[in-house]
């Protein structure tokens, strides 16, 4: 893997960006430091993902400080952290493609080791949290999924999900930009394409600033994008739990019938009845919620709608027209270069 020219960049970065104005300063400092250092050509692609501080502005100006170096996509509105590196993927100029989170709990220092280990001929690098630096609650909440995934998805072979520091060879991206999903969970993606994958340790921090963009529930759905989009064990689970039930009920159907035919009609065990048929009402509930996750990810993806709607990009070269142009996408392949600072209606 080496650069075909000294002007196309060898390593893309690419960075999802939701209200992150404290921290894109020093993102950019550690970042481009970090990078220079490794003296290889590369660029910088950030997406923002609908932010509603200052972060549009600050984006704009660090483009301007490196036109060559810095891409910035902009959405039109909130489309989720995984979609706004969809967007760069399907922009990436590079050969090695590293993701990477804005809120420097990923230390862009650690990004040689990633391109070592690409180097060293795996075409996915996984990674883990290294002294992971989350609220008990968050570290809680993932161990308890982490695990839950292994049972579910034995074949995801990965140590931690939720890691975004990671790199792939263009390949892999190129493969993933051409997934039309519009909800789907980037590392397990990856895996599922990687011939040769590895995985490293990486250091973590706290957030430098600002809060999380993710609570509970959000978190609860994420992780809902994760299961349906790589398992089908859920659906499953309610078939064997189904078919163990039905045959259960028969047995105590059976049960109170002979009960009936020897002992006569009697009223007691009403309540034990109730206890058992809100048991049961219960799974049928969760289990129609669950079917119900799939479907409605099935009708999202039927509709075809636009997985995200880009309003503008900034960049500095390839200026192609604007006019008539659409700046929505669907798939991968219609990449749109734009000139730099130009905005669409
Ligand atoms: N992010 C995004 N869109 C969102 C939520 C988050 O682009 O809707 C970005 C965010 O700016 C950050 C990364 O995704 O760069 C991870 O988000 P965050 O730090 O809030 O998540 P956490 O580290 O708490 O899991
Ligand atoms: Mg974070």
């Amino acid at each position: 893997m080496q650069p075909v020219n000294q002007t196309d960049p060898y390593i893309s970065i690419v960075i999802p960006v939701h209200n992150e104005q404290e921290n894109l300063e020093e993102l950019y400092t550690r970042l481009t430091q970090a990078l220079d250092q490794l003296k290889k050509p590369y660029e910088i692609i950030l997406t923002n993902d609908g932010s509603t501080d200052k972060t549009p502005e600050i984006l704009q100006a660090l483009h301007a400080r490196r036109p060559h170096q810095i891409r910035v996509i902009e959405f039109n509105g909130n489309f989720g952290q995984h979609m706004a590196i969809m967007a760069g993927f399907e922009r990436v100029r590079g050969q090695i493609i590293i993701t990477m989170d804005a809120d420097l709990q990923n230390p862009p220092e650690e990004i040689g080791k990633l391109v070592a280990a690409m180097e060293a001929g795996h075409d996915v690098v996984n990674t883990h949290r290294l002294n992971r630096q989350d609220s008990l609650w968050r570290l809680k909440v993932s161990k308890w999924h982490n695990k839950l995934r292994e049972w579910m998805m034995p074949k995801l072979k990965m140590e931690d999900e939720g890691c975004m520091l990671r790199a792939y060879h263009r390949r892999i991206v190129d493969l993933m930009a051409s997934t039309e999903e519009s909800t789907t969970f980037i590392p397990a993606l990856a895996l599922t394409y990687a011939a040769n994958p590895t995985e490293v340790g990486v250091a973590h921090a706290e957030r430098s600033a600002g809060t999380s963009s993710y609570n509970l529930y959000k978190l609860i759905r994420y992780n809902f994008d994760l299961v349906t989009g790589f398992s089908v064990f859920p659906l499953q689970m309610f078939t064997m739990m189904g078919v163990l039930i039905s045959m259960l009920s028969f047995g105590f159907v059976i049960f109170l019938l002979l009960r009936r035919l020897i002992m006569g009609p009697e009223v007691e065990g009403v309540f034990t009845l109730f206890a058992v048929a809100f048991f049961l009402i219960g799974i049928v509930l969760f289990g129609l919620g669950m079917v119900g996750e799939y479907i409605g990810r099935i009708y999202q993806e039927v509709r075809k709608r636009p997985r995200f709607v880009i309003r503008r990009i900034l960049e500095a070269n390839q200026a192609q027209t604007l006019n008539g142009e659409r700046l929505v996408n669907q798939s991968a392949g219609n990449a749109h270069d734009v000139q730099a600072n130009e905005i669409t209606p």
